[in-house]
């Protein structure tokens, strides 16, 4: 059966792979599934998403369902949003972190937590059977507004992090919301920790002006720029919809959202004796050895948050994390929150008297290279099958695609991805050479495996 919903929920090209009609059926499929309840919905500052928005409450009305209409927010605030008002469901419009012609949508539970994978599937059979509960003229839905939800959340991650100990530092902070829709609670929070806060690109524009939202090393240069310029103790940037925060230290060096994860567990497993960590198999080994130090323990799950925030919830786990900045503060909220995280690390900083170069430099590092190989998804079960006749390692995990245990501390994993027509391939070692020509020797096996399983497809 086809597939609507990719790793983190459904995306596309506006008017293109995703369109208005997709939308509003979408829109019925989700209302049929949450049986025409109360429904609370949020979006990005995309320019398509008052129009996919528009869309999926028109589906949603249609099936009787209420709408609870909380505007523009970033997606941790529309999920936290959830606890205090009783609702069957959210829904967020929003791409994330996808270039600016992309739309999306996320479905989540009562909790503000997307839908499990099966849940999805369900969904999915209602959309694709149109199998839709369309109610009579006279019992269609009414939207109405929610207010005060930004300040809510606001306040929801003050609450958990000491104001006073971080006022006292007057952190010097550029936060870069890439013209998203963080730009409406990341520079607030700051304020309120006493911090002195300068924005950059920082008017929420769908167009993105200012960057691309992926807040990846390429898209984060006048960042880096601007915490040299300003002599800042530290820089933030999120993704578009504000669930992930990379962080630049005060010597201007930007770093990968898997060292500033590990710092937050090495202090959350610091405080609290055997807690847990939950991450997918393609965060550093780091994690592991920081939870033996400490006496934690880490939990590793597929790649994709929903996984990370349902293994979280199954195990009152502390904390959840992904290798791309997304951390899952337990205490605040089981799923990934870009401002929690800006205030956490503020936090451990004050907490520790360190400066985040100074808190980051006493935490193993390994180095991790990522590289993707094409293939078609028709062959993507088949290539599967024909590299675990083919690898071989100290130890192979098959949690996720595979992942390949050598001796010295490296691995590589080959796995499928969920949303485009490629096998990525993370390779990890202790030193850049080392991981580099590992992730090459595998990019090769992967190119034959593809090679192999599509002559087979031609064979038949
Ligand atoms: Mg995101």
């Amino acid at each position: 059966m086809s597939r609507l919903f990719g790793t983190n929920g459904v995306r596309g090209v506006l008017n293109q792979t995703l369109t208005v009609t997709t939308l509003v059926k979408l829109g019925y499929a989700v209302g049929t599934y949450f049986k025409g309840g109360k429904i609370l919905v949020g979006r990005d500052g995309r320019l398509g998403s008052p129009i996919a928005r528009n869309a999926v409450v028109s589906g949603l009305l249609a099936t009787g369902c209420d709408v609870l209409d909380l505007g523009l927010a970033p997606t941790p605030t529309i999920q936290y949003e959830a606890r205090f008002q009783e609702v069957d469901g959210c829904v967020i419009v929003t791409a994330s972190h996808n270039p600016p012609e992309f739309v999306g949508v996320k479905v989540c539970g009562p909790d503000g937590v997307e839908v499990r994978r099966e849940e999805e599937a369900e969904i999915e059979d209602i959309f694709f059977g149109e199998k839709f509960n369309l109610v009579g003229w006279d019992r269609v839905g009414c939207v109405r507004r929610v207010s005060g939800a930004i300040e809510r959340y606001i306040e929801g991650v003050l609450k958990q992090v000491n104001r006073e100990e971080i006022g006292k530092r007057r952190f010097r902070v550029v936060v870069d919301p890439g013209n998203g829709v963080t730009a409406l609670t990341t520079p607030y929070i700051l304020r309120k920790l006493g911090c002195e806060v300068y924005t950059i690109n920082g008017h929420i524009d769908g167009s993105f002006p200012g960057r691309l939202p992926e807040p990846s090393e390429e898209n984060l240069g006048s960042l880096v720029e601007a915490v040299k310029a300003f002599d800042a103790d530290l820089g933030v940037a999120h993704d578009g919809d504000g669930d992930r925060a990379i962080f630049v230290d005060e010597k201007a060096v930007l770093h990968p959202g898997d060292r500033t994860l590990a710092l937050v567990e090495d202090y959350v497993m610091s405080i609290t004796r055997g807690a847990t960590l939950v991450t997918p198999v393609s965060t550093s080994q780091a994690v592991e050895e920081i939870a033996e130090k400490r006496g934690g323990r880490v939990l590793w799950v597929r790649v994709g948050s929903v996984d990370v925030s349902w293994t979280m919830k199954a195990t009152k786990a502390e904390l959840g994390g992904e290798e791309n900045g997304g951390v899952f503060y337990g205490p605040h909220q089981p799923v990934r929150d870009g401002g929690m995280t800006t205030a956490l690390i503020l936090h451990i900083l004050a907490v520790r008297g360190e400066t985040l170069s100074e808190a980051l430099s006493t935490l193993p590092a390994y180095r991790i290279v990522k590289r993707k190989v094409r293939c078609p998804d028709t062959v993507k079960d088949k290539v599967l099958k024909i590299l675990e006749e083919k690898v071989s390692g100290e130890r192979v995990e098959k949690i996720d695609g595979l992942k390949i245990w050598f001796k010295g501390r490296r691995w590589v994993l080959v796995r499928p991805s969920g949303t485009e027509p490629i096998y990525r391939v993370i390779a990890e070692a202790p030193s850049r050479r080392e991981a580099e020509s590992l992730a090459d020797k595998y990019v090769a096996l992967v190119n034959e495996a593809v090679e192999e399983a599509s002559q087979g497809k031609f064979n038949l």
